[in-house]
């Protein structure tokens, strides 16, 4: 099932993550329910607390050379530990389901290790670099109430301010606009 994405400013989006205790049906489906979403939205991660569920856990699956994002792919994150390996950087164009439309150049480590479990508790180990590595870092700063755009130089997030309440401002009048074509029919 499809869900809901809380997009910002919501507040939810702020809060910290807590971990998970059951690894039962309830976490399976929210992980199933959370993969329809991620596809359906075109992302290629996505944290649970994106669809509103404050819990330590997050998808990445990232497409393969040519292009396509297999679900076999995919990586269910449970409660992980983030591990910079070394001072290497790289830079990415970001965006975020939560922030629908906004691209932005945000720079992050290159090479990561993540231990973390998997959706029945096992523990893994997952060292991975460039772009895999990226999306685990944008998801993991998800878990402690960050967005990617909270690591923008003043200028840059200044410009998405601004580019945010024009959005904002057109999706009213779009809305107003809809209205005022509804109650004519
Ligand atoms: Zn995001």
């Amino acid at each position: 099932m499809q869900r809901e994405i809380i997009t910002y400013p919501n507040k939810r989006l702020f809060i910290s993550s807590k971990r998970v205790e059951n690894f039962d049906k309830d976490l399976h489906k929210l992980l199933d329910d959370m993969y329809e979403t991620m596809i359906k939205g075109c992302g290629v991660g996505l944290a649970s607390i994106q669809v509103n569920v404050p819990l330590r856990v997050f998808l990445a699956n990232i497409p393969d050379e040519n292009e396509e994002q297999k679900k076999e792919d995919l990586f269910e994150i449970i409660n992980p530990e983030l591990k910079i390996l070394d001072d290497e950087k790289i830079v990415f164009n970001e965006g975020c389901l939560s922030i629908p439309g906004f691209f932005e150049d945000v720079e992050r480590y290159k090479n990561v290790r993540l231990e973390y479990q998997d959706r029945f508790g096992k523990h893994k180990i997952l060292e991975t670099s460039d772009f895999l590595a990226v999306v685990i870092q944008h998801e993991f700063d998800h878990l402690n109430g960050h967005l990617f755009i909270e690591k923008l130089s003043y200028t840059k997030r200044k410009a998405f301010e601004k580019e945010f309440k024009k959005q904002q401002k057109e999706k009213r009048q779009r809305s107003l606009g809809e209205e005022a074509k509804k109650s004519k029919s």
